[in-house]
């Protein structure tokens, strides 16, 4: 019987009566930055895992199926997204599967921390893996509040990927936000978002389906199971004022994804589809026109 040597655990803050505990094998960084409290440590079972404010944001072992859904569902639906807009994003999953679509000319990436940039190059290189470097990557410091209510910039894609709806993330899920993402947008353009893990953060849910409701005239969720997002499916935010992107047939997504020639280690066409179907709970959550809207 070997010893299993006492290690310290790292309990998530997310939730008070809820929550998930990692082993630490090693604290590899740990500092306040003018933002947030940030955390890098590696657990056997995830590898390395980044916290800020207490909460996970991303980790080494499952970060593919956040990055590649949230990524890949809105440029494949577009089919010809050539500038698009990444919100918070700072570890550089989005960004790189971002420049893996060659249709893609430009990307503007607003993040407010620029030590999550930097401290991902170093202890995250495999999540941007050298796509900050790409000479269509623009990287802005900022907050991307402000810069959808004021850029004269427009995008085919935007995507948001932000910290929870805490600190400085919280006005990534404002109505203001959501409009600012729309007027930044181009004709037939898509916003995505991640929106938290229902089950858990039901508010959270249901406010952007009421806000987006006003703003778009096509707002679905779609979802996927990301382990360290503990509690249930994750679902992401769908707005549009082009029901067409989400009309599109099966064999037209082969196609295109097939004409990227992306490696994904979750994304297929068949799952882009059927991410968009909702279980029943999350349904009673929606207004009732919703899932009439999307049958
Ligand atoms: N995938 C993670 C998740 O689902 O929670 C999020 C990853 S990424 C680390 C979140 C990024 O959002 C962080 O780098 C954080 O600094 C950034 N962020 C938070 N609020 C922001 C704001 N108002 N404007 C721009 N970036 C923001």
């Amino acid at each position: 019987m070997t010893a299993v040597t006492a290690r310290p655990l790292w309990t998530e803050t997310l939730y008070s009566s809820y929550g998930q505990s990692f082993r630490v094998d090693e604290i590899l960084f740990e500092e306040k930055s003018a933002h947030q409290h940030l955390l890098i440590f590696r657990n056997e079972q995830f590898g390395r895992v980044l916290a800020l404010d207490g909460i996970v944001q991303t980790t080494e072992g499952d970060e593919f199926i956040y990055h590649e859904m949230l990524t890949h569902v809105p440029l494949i639906a577009h089919g010809n997204a050539q500038r698009v807009l990444i919100i918070g994003g700072g570890d550089g999953g989005i960004l790189r599967e971002v420049c893996r679509h060659k249709t893609v000319k430009h990307i503007t990436q607003v993040e407010i921390d620029p030590s999550v940039i930097e401290l991902s190059k170093t202890w995250f290189p495999s999540h941007s893996n050298g796509a900050y470097d790409d000479p269509r990557a623009h990287i802005v410091i900022g907050d991307g509040f402000d810069f959808v209510q004021t850029t004269q910039e427009r995008f085919d894609v935007i995507i948001s990927d932000s910290t929870d709806p805490v600190g400085p993330g919280e006005v990534l899920f404002s109505k203001d936000f959501y409009a600012g993402c729309q007027r930044s947008l181009n004709p037939g353009g898509v916003l995505v978002t991640q929106n938290g893990v229902p089950f858990m953060q039901t508010s959270e849910f249901t406010d952007t389906a009421t806000r987006l409701s006003r703003l778009f005239k096509d707002w679905r969720f779609y979802s996927a199971a990301v382990p360290s997002y503990i509690g249930g499916l994750m679902t992401f935010a769908w707005a549009s004022d082009n029901p067409d992107l989400l009309n599109v047939k099966l064999d037209t997504l082969h196609q295109r994804w097939q004409a990227q020639n992306i490696p994904s280690r979750y994304y297929t066409p068949e799952l882009h589809l059927a991410a968009f179907a909702l279980p029943r709970y999350l349904l009673d959550m929606l207004p009732g026109e919703y899932a009439e809207r999307v049958r």
